[in-house]
């Protein structure tokens, strides 16, 4: 899992969103250093509007190699074309990041592959913008066939319509896939992408730790209400610390036998609940298809809206009581009955 360039959990990355001026970055370095392992600052900003704040540009690779020279953090910047690129190897910056607007991009992503081809920089590949596992795993494949091993991914949470707390959905099981997939590379969660607010990245992060995640990149920021971009989801170094210090890093294999028992035993209860659940949707589908019969002989249209309202709305209710996430038995549900038309269809069509 860990690979020539990670080689301690949790490996941590810090530093603003954009790099602003010399002072500005060379002060949180210096804050952060000896608790980060990385800094990091957006030289050249993928911003949605044109009249946004782009990065400073060039110049500031040369404030990233004083840090590199005067502390004993690594440096890491955005790169999105192979000129970028180029001007980063000049400097001898000693880490690049693939950011999500890129990803998405086979294009873009080939050309940042061909222009680092020869060179083993360590790259972190950003999850595209949305959750498609395909073209995150491609662009770690286009690298590897340019020859680039020392790759990791950097989890920043998934554009979606849905109003919600975080700005970008974590989707947690787009990791756990991705770990099943690419067993190679380590992850790194971004809690300020998945999270937009500085409030929400503590738990996060302690969510990334639990679910035995190998690092964090977290937006640090000297006066983050000045910010020139991202300014909502920057903490200050003081936070930054004080939240790497309060993280509880468990241990993924329970090494105490009695902890050992203990969770197979509450395992076994799970395993029970799940086969109860899977035989009471068999003899709900046993009614289902009764129905299909039933309306197929009378006539009747399979699909009643009313009647999807009606189980959405008491099946909801009854969670609600129970304490259960209304959302997830909303969405439980809607699956069951999507499934249960299905059935019926066929029992029409036969
Ligand atoms: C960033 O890290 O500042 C950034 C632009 O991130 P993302 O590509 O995840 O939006
Ligand atoms: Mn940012």
């Amino acid at each position: 899992m860990i690979n020539n360039l990670i080689k301690r959990k949790p490996y941590l990355i810090a530093g603003p969103c954009s790099a602003e001026s010399e002072d500005q970055v060379i002060n949180i370095a210096r804050e952060i250093q000896g608790v980060a392992d990385v800094f990091r600052a957006g030289i050249w900003k993928p911003r949605t509007h044109p009249n946004s704040f782009e990065g400073v540009g060039k110049k500031g690779l040369k404030w990233l190699y004083r840090i590199k020279q005067e502390t004993s953090l690594k440096v890491a910047t955005e790169v999105a074309t192979p000129k970028h690129v180029e001007d980063c190897l000049k400097s001898e910056i000693d880490i690049l990041w693939i950011g999500a607007r890129t990803t998405v991009n086979p294009f873009y992503v080939q050309e940042i592959a061909r222009a680092l081809k020869g060179t083993n920089m360590p790259v972190f590949v950003k999850n595209p913008i949305h959750a498609d596992l395909g073209l995150w795993i491609g662009a770690f494949e286009r690298l590897n066939k340019s020859g680039l091993n020392n790759l990791s991914a950097i989890h920043r949470g998934f554009y979606s319509s849905q109003t919600s707390v975080f700005r970008n959905d974590p989707k947690w099981e787009m990791v756990i896939k991705l770990r099943k997939e690419r067993k190679d590379i380590p992850i790194i969660c971004d809690p300020s992408h998945i999270a937009g607010d500085s409030k929400l990245i503590e738990d996060i992060s302690q969510m990334a730790m639990d679910i035995n995640l190998d690092g964090l990149m977290i937006e640090t920021h000297n006066d983050p209400s000045s910010a020139m971009s991202d300014n909502k989801q920057q903490i200050t170094p003081e936070l930054f610390k004080k939240i790497i210090k309060g993280l509880i890093i468990r241990d993924p294999k329970l090494n105490n036998d009695r902890f050992i028992l203990e969770l197979k035993n509450l395992r076994n209860k799970i395993d029970c609940f799940d086969s109860d659940i899977i035989e009471l949707l068999k003899k709900r589908k046993d009614i289902v298809e009764e129905i299909g019969i039933f309306k197929k002989n009378n006539k009747l249209t399979i699909f009643q809206l009313e009647r999807l309202y009606e189980i959405l709305k008491t099946r909801t209710n009854q969670a609600s009581k129970l304490g259960l996430d209304v959302e997830m038995i909303e969405e439980v549900f809607e699956l069951i009955h999507k499934y249960s038309i299905l059935n019926q269809t066929k029992i029409m069509t036969k």
